[in-house]
């Protein structure tokens, strides 16, 4: 049970991402992040432990960049650490997870046979990978992120960003909850 936020519009992603973390924080207190994507590239910050933790290092290192996702986690395959903290990133792709990956383990050793190479011990970065991958045979971001998603299994709602796409943000969900919210322009 994580929660998980994205933005994009007008604003700066950073603090309203942490206000929605915030109000999402008893979903999971194991470890928190943020990515952004500042000139086509992705701004990571990733912290053990409380969203205080996160909030230091931000107050340290700022995220700036007007579309972003952010996690605060309840680990359920892999222990609470930094390096297992969402959010996770495969080449140019970046996710946010709630919810579990029934299939990812073979999913994650067909993977490795591809040549990727994980991180992390979560089930989520199989999706990050596997986005990837059908980046990689030629599909477009939204295409690969409906392909990747039809071949994991479980309950999930996912934020993908890709570095190549620098505008868009894509949510999706199967059997858990999630809440778009509509502003103007945001
Ligand atoms: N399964 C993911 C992890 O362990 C997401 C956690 C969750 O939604 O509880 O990192």
């Amino acid at each position: 049970m994580c929660g998980i936020v994205g933005y994009i519009g007008n604003q700066q992603a950073t603090p309203v991402i942490l206000e929605g973390l915030k109000k999402l924080e008893y979903r999971g207190y194991d470890s928190a992040g943020i990515c952004t994507i500042v000139n086509g590239n992705a701004a990571m910050a990733r912290s053990e432990g409380k969203l205080i933790n996160l909030e230091r290092l931000l107050a340290a290192t700022p995220l700036p960049g007007s579309i972003g996702i952010g996690h605060t986690r309840w680990a359920t395959h892999g222990r609470p650490s930094q390096i297992n903290a969402h959010p996770h990133k495969a080449g140019a792709i970046i996710v946010v997870h709630n919810g579990i990956i029934e299939n990812y383990l073979p999913l994650r050793e067909q993977l490795k046979g591809l040549g990727h190479t994980f991180k992390s011990e979560t089930d989520t970065e199989v999706i990050s990978h596997l986005i990837e991958e059908r980046l990689k045979s030629g599909l477009g971001f939204e295409a690969a992120v409906r392909a990747a998603l039809s071949d994991v299994r479980g309950a999930y709602a996912v934020c993908v960003l890709c570095e190549r796409e620098p505008g868009v943000l894509i949510a999706a969900k199967q059997g858990s909850p999630m809440v778009v919210g509509i502003g103007s322009e945001e």
